[in-house]
């Protein structure tokens, strides 16, 4: 240990702020580092608030990426803030292990509530890959089966299960083998989940119900006759909405949108206002019950910090914040009004290929223009890196008009839009404003952009070696 005592948490977030860059760079992710610094990203944040971050300068960004989709009732909402100075002020006999607590109880009781009548049951845990993982183990446990189907382009994690279910190479390269009887299924593919679902060994199928890489939505009829399709073959059905739930797409759970009764549910992020980690399985009583099935099996499965108070107050506060706000019927209304907005960019602009979402999980993607010498400095762009073109509106946005936004994945011309639910109307507007402005001005000087592009492209290529 150090001889000198380490300064307060105050003392180090006045003293040593602007040293974020430095310290990432020598001690956590220099790599990410280079990436920040390429595209202009490498900002102070100082704060946040709402649908807003907070640079050194007292600049106010819109954050579309929201944490990763964390912060569907705002950044600091002072309801989850205030749940959590309760739990620390109470001194509560968090944690008991051999012994159980109040807060998750009462949790568990108000998340079932607002679930199909399908589950009965919640498994805690402390992320959205660990949810997943739970799933898989009780999907295998209570099936007595081993294999585990997913759709391709999936992300349900990066711990080595949940990787195990994820769609894309870029994750999955280096780190195998992997979790044997995970095989991919496409999204979609209702005959090819069939064909799998006839072997009569698999255990479950887990899907998002809106794919989160890229903003997939399903055909209306795919994901009902996939849980038929599931029951039928003996099968669990598991929705993972960690992305997708807590109001996201103007329905508590995006199931609600077709019906669903699953057997399982994974449910994390957004679930304690994006202030302490969490994630949760909820999960059919027999499913539950055939697992734990027995005083000396009451422990087969749990982690450490498992329904811990801090997470459970603040989830009880975000889910008392969605209905005193009305957010899920908001998601719903600023969702449509995005869509209204930014659907008329496809007839306006030869690179805009699609507009699509579901309450305020929005995405729009590009393709390559119809004119040949347009298209020849697309594929050029391109070529350096696929998906770069994407980056050539983002890194505008962010630039020029203060709106953080993301790309939808690898290798991807998608930009994805996640913002808190709390969203004004009059943001919104500037945001389809803005894209318009970028990609307007992306399409009327090709070739600047294209240069910018390649510079970009080259030290992005080259930050990732
Ligand atoms: N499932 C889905 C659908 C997700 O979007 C994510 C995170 N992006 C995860 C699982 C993993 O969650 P976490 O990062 O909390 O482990």
């Amino acid at each position: 240990m150090p001889s000198e005592p380490l300064p307060s948490v105050q003392e180090i977030l006045s003293a040593r702020s602007g040293e974020e860059m430095a310290l990432n760079d020598r001690f956590l992710n220099p790599q990410m580092g280079r990436i920040l610094r390429t595209l202009g990203f490498d900002k102070v944040w100082s704060g946040g608030e709402g649908a807003h971050l907070i640079d050194a300068d007292g600049e106010r960004y819109l954050d579309l990426f929201g944490g990763y989709g964390v912060f569907a009732i705002g950044r600091s909402h002072p309801e989850a803030i205030a749940a959590i100075e309760q739990v620390m002020a109470a001194r509560t006999g968090n944690l008991p292990q051999l012994g159980v607590t109040l807060l998750s109880g009462v949790l568990a009781e108000q998340l079932l509530a607002l679930a199909p009548n399908s589950v009965a049951a919640m498994v805690p845990a402390n992320t959205g890959t660990e949810a997943v993982e739970a799933a898989i183990k009780i999907a295998r446990a209570a099936t007595a089966r081993p294999r585990v189907l997913y759709a391709e382009h999936a992300f349900h994690g990066l711990t080595l299960g949940s990787l195990s279910l994820n769609g894309g190479s870029e994750f999955r390269e280096g780190f195998g083998p992997l979790l044997p009887g995970c095989d991919p299924v496409a999204f979609g593919d209702l005959e090819a989940l069939e064909r799998e679902l006839a072997k009569e060994d698999v255990a479950a199928f887990i899907v998002e119900p809106i794919q989160g890489k890229g903003v997939n939505i399903p055909a209306p009829d795919y994901l009902p006759a996939a849980q038929r399709l599931c029951r039928e073959a003996g099968a669990l059905f598991v929705c993972d909405e960690v992305q997708t739930g807590i109001g996201r797409t103007g329905r508590f759970l995006a199931l609600e949108h077709w019906g669903l009764e699953p057997d399982m549910v994974c449910v994390a992020k957004a679930l304690s206002g994006g202030l302490v980690p969490i994630g949760a399985v909820l999960v059919s009583r027999a499913a539950f019950d055939s697992v734990f099935d027995g005083m000396e099996r009451a422990v087969r499965h749990g982690s450490t910090f498992g329904g811990n108070d801090l997470a459970a107050a603040a989830a009880l506060a975000t889910l008392r914040v969605l209905h005193r706000e009305d957010l899920i019927a908001r998601a719903e209304r600023m969702g449509s009004l995005l869509l209204d907005l930014t659907s008329p960019l496809i007839e306006r602009y030869e690179v805009v290929r699609d507009v699509r979402g579901l309450g305020l999980m929005w995405a729009i993607e590009f393709g390559p223009p119809a004119g040949a010498s347009a298209r020849r400095l697309w594929e050029t762009v391109e070529r350096r890196q696929p998906g770069l073109f994407s980056q050539l509106v983002t890194v505008p946005l962010f630039h020029e008009h203060k709106i953080l936004c993301q790309v939808a994945g690898h290798h991807m011309n998608v930009i994805k839009a996640l913002p808190a639910l709390t969203i004004e109307e009059a943001e919104i507007r500037r945001f389809a404003g803005a894209l318009e402005q970028t990609i307007a001005a992306a399409e009327r000087y090709p070739s600047a952009l294209a240069r910018f592009g390649l510079r970009t492209g080259l030290r992005a290529a080259g930050a990732r070696r």
